[in-house]
């Protein structure tokens, strides 16, 4: 009887042993946080070709160096592409959103005709000014090349400004997420490795559209800028950018594990012009995050926002002429923001009226 009583008890122990084991087991493989890594382009769509280079090669050869040192820590991670094939703006978020990730990064280069270079990391938006949203056009321009595409993508014009409106809906769930991974890549691109700091925007890339969860494009550096093309295209510059690129996204997945969105960073997503001197309306203030509708901005459009620490601070309008930003908040008080004020920003960092009149003389 107590012979049978122990073979019981060992039995259960044993039978316990195995249940616990897989459930841990089962619980760290579905824990695992994964990472869908998308290098921009492919196959017919070479991307910008500036001075001669190939977008879709640079920005493959760096998604796979992301990888693989993702991988060494124990991040799952799933590419859109490994090879030189063309694959669909919609098919990318198809593929983040089958695997469930906790995460999709985008990697692009930029172009321009000026000798403009910098690296910037963009999350889903608005796009509040011209260059943002020709940024944006040249990224998602890609849908002319898929067949029925008007079907797809409902309508979607890539030229037309407007047309980025109806895209920015879904992704507002995840935007605190996806500002947070894009400023600790974009200060990782600034701090380690003394990149030109194009900041964090937002602005209507397709290929965020349809994600499930937190996402960025991160644009590396201009390849028609003679200096970082030939970087870019450089193995060092490939390694050193992937290598920044998966320590932010490693330190990013620390902090959502362990709970934390807050954002340490002033002046986070930075849609001021580029490169310019801007005076916006700020109507509101707070700590919730309202999406940028009219209606939920007493009718007004042309609405930016920053996020410093917890607060939300809301803009209306954006100009670098002042007496165009006396009539922006006569308009914005009128609506039934008595308390606006009008605010200038340099480079996306908030200045004094003063420094704004002593930089813009007329
Ligand atoms: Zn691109």
């Amino acid at each position: 009887m107590n012979n049978n009583l122990n073979l019981l008890l060992k039995f259960f122990s044993t039978l316990l042993i195995i249940i616990s084991f897989n459930v841990l087991f089962s619980q760290s493989n579905t824990d695992q946080f994964t990472v869908v890594i998308d290098a921009g382009h492919g196959g017919k769509d070479p991307g910008n070709r500036g001075n001669g280079y190939y977008e879709k090669d640079i920005s493959l050869k760096v998604a796979l160096l992301v990888g693989d040192i993702l991988k060494k820590s124990n991040l799952k991670i799933v590419y859109t592409r490994k090879t030189d094939k063309f694959i669909t703006l919609n098919k990318r978020a198809d593929i983040a959103n089958k695997y469930q990730a906790d995460l999709f990064v985008s990697i692009h280069c930029d172009s321009h005709t000026s000798n403009a270079f910098g690296a910037g990391t963009f999350v889903l938006g608005l796009h509040a000014n011209e260059r943002n949203f020709r940024i944006a056009q040249k990224e998602n321009s890609v849908i002319y090349l898929e067949d029925d595409y008007n079907q797809k993508y409902e309508g979607f014009d890539p030229d037309n400004p407007e047309s980025v409106i109806s895209l920015v809906l879904m992704q507002e769930e995840y935007l605190d997420q996806s500002i947070l991974i894009a400023s600790m890549i974009q200060n990782n691109f600034v701090q380690k490795l003394n990149r030109k700091n194009r900041t964090v925007k937002q602005a209507g890339f397709l290929v965020l559209r349809n994600t499930y969860m937190p996402s960025v494009l991160v644009e590396l550096g201009f390849l028609t800028n003679k200096k970082e093309g030939a970087y870019l295209n450089s193995k060092k510059g490939q390694i050193e950018m992937s290598n920044t690129i998966a320590d932010a996204i490693i330190k990013y997945k620390n902090r959502i594990l362990k709970g934390s969105t807050v954002l340490s960073n002033d002046i986070v997503v930075d849609n001021t012009n580029f490169n310019n001197l801007s005076l916006k309306i700020q109507i509101a203030s707070g700590s919730k995050f309202l999406p940028l509708k009219s209606y939920n901005f007493k009718g007004l459009s042309q609405l930016t926002f920053v996020k410093s620490g917890n607060n939300y601070k809301y803009f209306f309008e954006n100009t670098d002429n002042y007496n165009t930003a006396k009539k922006h908040l006569i308009k914005a008080k009128k609506s039934g923001f008595n308390d606006a004020v009008i605010v200038a920003f340099n480079n996306g960092k908030k200045i004094s009226l003063d420094e704004f009149f002593k930089l813009n003389p007329d």
